[in-house]
């Protein structure tokens, strides 16, 4: 997968994209990121990227041009049908669909903002999908970018070190995860449930669908209603609430 970032401040990104998948996914290959400073494109000759709000207000915007140019550089180097993503609070909100959505596009363009964000009309003319990571407003685009490339690179084939874990995750199939658990067996006067210990797959397999169910019905009730439950998991969800309410 390819990453293009334009970005005022690429240094942010340092660290982040050193360790962990990303940092692995990046060393074998599997990932590829690349930059782009809209600084280098102003055409300006103090650098100025951005300019006063028409129609008065406080704080600056980005200015288009800069952008667009710091696109058309990305676009020469790695062809035009990038997919491009403006990180914005005004976007669709991220989740594992949308993530799976921008891995099949290949290679995606995250343009980040900044200040009072960009000039509509680059938006308009160049913009291919807005995402954002939550109602509250960042200073910048940099977070909500890094957030997108960390969550699409556990999509990546052959990135995490179990090919199916991704699709195991909370959400991927419209559920919370279920509890984990490591050694020691016992800690803090705590044991772990003895039924993950019983080397009966089917039974752990059904304990963990239960405790998926359960505390996604507890803790986000929404994701219950925009999914259709199976025969079976209706029968642990009534069963769930059944032991609850004794
Ligand atoms: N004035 C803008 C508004 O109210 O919609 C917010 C601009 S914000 C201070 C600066 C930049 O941070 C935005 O251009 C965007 O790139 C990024 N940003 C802020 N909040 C975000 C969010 N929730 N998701 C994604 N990007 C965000």
């Amino acid at each position: 997968m390819w990453v293009g970032i334009i970005s005022l401040f690429p240094e942010i990104f340092g660290p982040f994209l050193k360790f962990g998948v990303i940092g692995r996914g990046i060393n074998s290959g599997l990932i590829k990121i690349d930059f782009w400073n809209p600084r280098d494109f102003s055409g300006d000759p103090n650098g100025a990227v951005d300019d006063k709000p028409y129609g008065g207000g406080p704080g600056m915007v980005m200015k288009a041009q800069p952008i667009f140019s710091a696109i058309e550089a990305a676009k020469k180097e790695r062809g035009s049908d990038l997919h491009v993503v403006y990180l914005s609070p005004q976007g669709s909100p991220l989740n594992q669909n949308v993530l799976k959505g921008l891995l099949e596009k290949r290679n995606i363009l995250l343009v980040c903002g900044r200040y009072e964000g960009i000039d509509e009309r680059l938006i308009e003319r160049v913009v291919d999908e807005q995402i954002s990571i939550g109602d509250y407003v960042l200073s910048g685009g940099e977070i909500a970018a890094m957030v997108v490339i960390d969550g699409v690179s556990r999509f990546v084939p052959g990135l995490l070190g179990g090919e199916t874990s991704a699709h195991d995750d909370s959400f991927s199939d419209g559920l919370l995860e279920h509890p984990q658990y490591t050694r020691p067996f016992s800690w803090a006067g705590r044991s772990v449930p003895d039924i993950l210990l019983s080397g009966d797959h089917q039974k752990i397999a059904d304990w963990r669908k239960s405790e998926a169910i359960d505390r996604t019905s507890k803790r986000r009730p929404d994701l219950l209603k925009s999914r259709t439950l199976t025969e079976k998991e209706r029968k642990i969800l009534n069963k769930n609430i059944e032991i609850s309410n004794e």
